[in-house]
């Protein structure tokens, strides 16, 4: 249906303005980010634009939301107000989509594991082995309906649901964060879910190690080819940690190729590592170009309500259960990683069926997870001291430009930065910041929501902030 406006429909509408940003923009860019787009309605001042969901959503406007305004406002002679509209797919993703819908069904968990994750209707003999196959190294438990969603990881999740339904569309997916956030649980929870719509469907997973392994192998048995069919013939390859990459030459030139074979015809690809591509020291810039050449993704540590809702989560798996303040005392107090929850959960959980009925408190917590706990202070300790060293460094400046009361921006910026991660890191109270900066407590809170504020505007600043971070943690 086409919808007049102005003399213009909103056919002509979306011809002209995509022929601008066709010109306009890198052709990547173009076939990923705009092509994707369906145009939905066009009414007095306002298009709709129907895009898969919000994520996408979010990363066009960010991105090139400019470019989107200024080519329709060319095409239809005045200013359009955009609107976004979730749930709709371009043609050539439309099967997949169609189909992921269709076989949504209900899942009872009464069965085993393993028969939850395969598709409903019987599979054929090809579709059983191949995914007997693909799903040999799955860990059953990690899918998508044993993630728990919180602020941090929202983006991971959502752009990892989009590539299981609609593959092709953000490519390559690349996912980094510090250890025990969740990478591996997500980047196999798109494999079963694809698995399971879509039994046919080639999926490799594979560790970046294994990767390399097999390779090693190929060479030593002059079996190159085979390796090459076993990594190439497949519909999507997700390869868990590749900051393994590192430094291993001929083993990068491989995975460029790999990379490229696949990529060429739009083969999902999704990566987790440790680091940022631009981040791992020893990567081939021509691999870090191609890595970031899709949509990165980091996924940071989860907030006290994400990790109390993972507990929760968890703790339905076994019969015993604990109160609801011991669960809190845990997620208090451990938040490095969610591996090392679920440590502290099984430990707790275990000591309370050996201890019978007696009921697990705070007090005994406490006691069980001590080497937890310390760890746990251990990875957390940082000084003031460490930070403002640490945030003079990273901007070149000195520590005593961030302790003078010098006003230009390349000293205020890193002096907010090094407050709003005292604040952050440290235990210590406004006053106490203040007073290691020689300002007042107002000046920190002022400090920190400043440095909140521009973390979530501008892309950039937000990476400078969390790269001291986590140096800061490693
Ligand atoms: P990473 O690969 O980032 O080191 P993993 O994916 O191995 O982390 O996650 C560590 C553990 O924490 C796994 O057992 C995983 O199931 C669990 N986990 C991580 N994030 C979540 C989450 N959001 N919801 C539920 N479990 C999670
Ligand atoms: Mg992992």
């Amino acid at each position: 249906m086409m919808l007049e406006s102005n003399g213009i429909t909103l056919g002509e509408l979306w011809e002209s303005t995509i022929r601008i940003l066709k010109n306009d923009l890198h052709s990547e860019t173009f076939n990923h980010w705009i092509k994707p787009v369906v145009p939905i309605a066009l009414k007095d001042n306002s298009v709709t634009l129907g895009v898969s969901d919000d994520f996408f959503a979010d990363w066009l406007k960010d991105t090139y939301g400019d470019a989107i305004k200024a080519a329709l406002k060319k095409s239809a002679g005045r200013e359009l107000i955009i609107k976004y509209e979730f749930g709709h797919h371009p043609e050539e993703i439309h099967d997949v989509a169609e189909t992921s819908v269709a076989a949504e069904s209900a899942v009872e968990t009464a069965m085993p594991v393993d028969e939850v994750l395969k598709p409903k209707k019987r599979m054929t003999a090809n579709e059983e082995r191949n995914f007997n196959e693909c799903s040999s190294n799955l860990l059953n438990r990690y899918t998508f309906d044993k993630f728990v969603v919180g602020e941090e990881n929202r983006y991971a999740y959502a752009a990892a649901t989009t590539a299981a339904k609609s593959p092709g569309v953000y490519n390559p997916l690349y996912i980094w964060g510090g250890t025990g956030m969740g990478k591996t649980h997500l980047i196999q929870a798109v494999a079963h879910e694809v698995l399971r719509k879509k039994p046919k469907t080639k999926v490799q997973y594979v560790t970046c190690e294994e990767f390399l392994n097999r390779y090693v192998d190929s060479l030593g048995a002059k079996k190159h080819s085979d390796f090459r069919n076993w990594v190439r013939n497949v519909d999507m390859l997700l390869v868990d940690d590749v900051h393994q990459l590192a430094n291993k030459t001929q083993l990068q030139e491989e995975f460029f190729n790999t990379f490229n074979a696949l990529h060429n015809v739009n083969k999902q690809i999704i990566l987790t590592s440790d680091k940022a591509p631009s981040e791992i020291k020893g990567l081939e810039g021509r691999l870090v170009s191609r890595f970031e050449q899709g949509v990165t993704i980091e996924m940071t540590t989860p907030s006290f309500e994400t990790r109390l809702a993972i507990l929760k989560m968890k703790q339905d798996e076994h019969l015993i259960k604990l109160e609801d303040d011991v669960l809190q005392f845990i997620a208090e107090r451990i938040s490095a990683s969610i591996r090392r929850l679920e440590g502290a959960l099984l430990r707790l959980v275990a000591f309370s069926s050996v201890e019978g009925n007696h009921r697990i408190t705070i007090d005994r917590a406490e006691d069980l997870l001590r080497n937890l706990l310390e760890e746990e202070n251990v990875s957390r300790k940082v000084s003031i001291e460490n930070i403002q060293k640490a945030v003079a460094e990273y901007f070149e400046i000195r520590v005593s430009d961030i302790l003078s009361t010098k006003r230009p921006k390349n000293i205020a910026e890193p002096r907010m930065i090094a407050m709003f991660l005292s604040r952050r890191l440290t235990e210590r109270s406004y006053p106490e910041i203040g007073e290691a900066f020689g300002k007042n407590h107002a000046t920190i809170m002022h400090a920190e929501k400043t440095v909140v504020n521009r973390c979530d505007k501008d892309e950039s600043f937000r990476m400078s902030v969390s790269a001291i971070q986590r140096q800061l943690q490693s």
